[in-house]
């Protein structure tokens, strides 16, 4: 249930509203609106009598949410949740770019991959540390010592880092050292780190699952957000089909969807969608004109040599050329 104030309701006003929806026994979660506040009832066990609330002073209206996830849905919050990473803003209708490795490989390799996508226009810098490998024989990541790289990056470009978080266990280690904390396609589901990511100050990119429906991805979401932590950054990876001819299937589909249910941005990785550097830069050109809030982009230095998913990262030339097509692509697009 939503509970929608007038306009101008002071802060006080917000606040005897919310013990009131307290007294009774549920949660009280404020929303700032565009122009008003709303109040989301939560942990309500069955429905809630709309009549507890209607005659409030303050009161506007109050709205049955009839979709099972709240915190994350458009019925909750109309306009689009904006996060501000760096000079970078998801949700606003721009398009920043996250590039980089999959893995943190030395500091050298970190440091010359990052001066070149931050020169091509990339707005954050990505790289794993610990690496989520389908083979345990496969190089898993430096840890900690790549977080180490991740934080002399930032110090030397300026540009924000992102990396996967594996698990609880090395969460505290992995928000000490970057800006924005990503929980991959194999983690969708694992609730606790899902809980663990909400009481984070961080922003969060939440892959989705590699065969999550939309509804599964957005109550994953809500995990994030019902502990507290509303920077929620949705990603479109790829998911696994019948396919054969790609590493997984992009579905750009779900983009509009996702917009349509959620107020929080999503954006698009086509590099882990298609494996091959051939296919990523079309899919990478499809996303931008498709209205994506962003995207993330393997780049590498020298793909033959790297440890993990050379095949499909970019050269850094082929990069900045991407870059270029896609400002192209956005100023004929607009930005809604
Ligand atoms: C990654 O971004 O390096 C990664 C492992 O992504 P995903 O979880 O989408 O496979
Ligand atoms: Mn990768």
């Amino acid at each position: 249930m939503l509970v929608v104030l007038e306009k101008g309701t002071t802060e006080e006003g917000v606040l005897a509203i919310v013990r009131i929806i307290e007294k009774r026994g549920y949660t009280a979660r404020p929303i700032p609106g565009g122009d008003r506040v709303s109040i989301g009832i939560l942990h309500n066990k069955g429905s809630v009598d709309a009549a507890h609330f209607l005659g409030l002073d303050g009161v506007k209206e109050v709205i049955p949410v009839t979709k099972p996830y709240k915190l994350v849905s458009r019925e909750f919050q109309r306009d689009n949740t904006q996060i501000k990473i760096g000079d970078a803003v998801f949700g606003n209708g721009t398009m920043p770019v996250i590039a980089g490795p999959c893995a943190v490989e030395s500091l050298e390799q970190v440091l010359t991959i990052a001066r070149s996508v931050k020169n091509a226009g990339a707005m954050l810098f990505r790289g794993g540390a610990f690496k989520p490998r389908t083979s345990p024989y496969s190089f898993q990541g430096l840890g900690e010592q790549g977080l180490k790289f991740l934080a002399k990056v930032r110090e030397e470009t300026g540009l924000p880092v992102v990396t996967e978080v594996l698990d609880v266990e090395n969460f505290d280690l992995v928000e000490a050292h970057v800006d924005v904390i990503q929980i991959g396609t194999r983690n969708m589901q694992n609730f606790s780190l899902l809980r663990r990511a909400g009481r984070s100050k961080r922003p969060v990119i939440l892959k989705r699952g590699m065969s999550a429906m939309l509804q599964e991805w957005l109550m994953a979401a809500e995990y994030i957000m019902e502990e507290g932590n509303s920077q929620v950054i949705l990603c479109e990876r790829g998911i696994r089909t019948f396919v054969r001819h790609s590493r997984n299937t992009l579905d750009l589909s779900v983009v509009p969807a996702a917009k349509k249910e959620t107020h929080l941005p999503i954006i698009v990785d086509p590099s882990h969608a298609a494996g091959v550097r051939d296919q990523v830069i079309p899919l990478a050109y499809a996303s931008a004109a498709l209205g994506a809030d962003g995207q993330m982009i393997e780049v590498h230095n020298k793909p033959e040599e790297a440890l993990s998913d050379g095949a499909q990262s970019l050269y850094p030339d082929q990069f900045e050329a991407v870059m270029k097509k896609m400002n192209a692509i956005r100023a004929i697009i607009g930005t809604e």
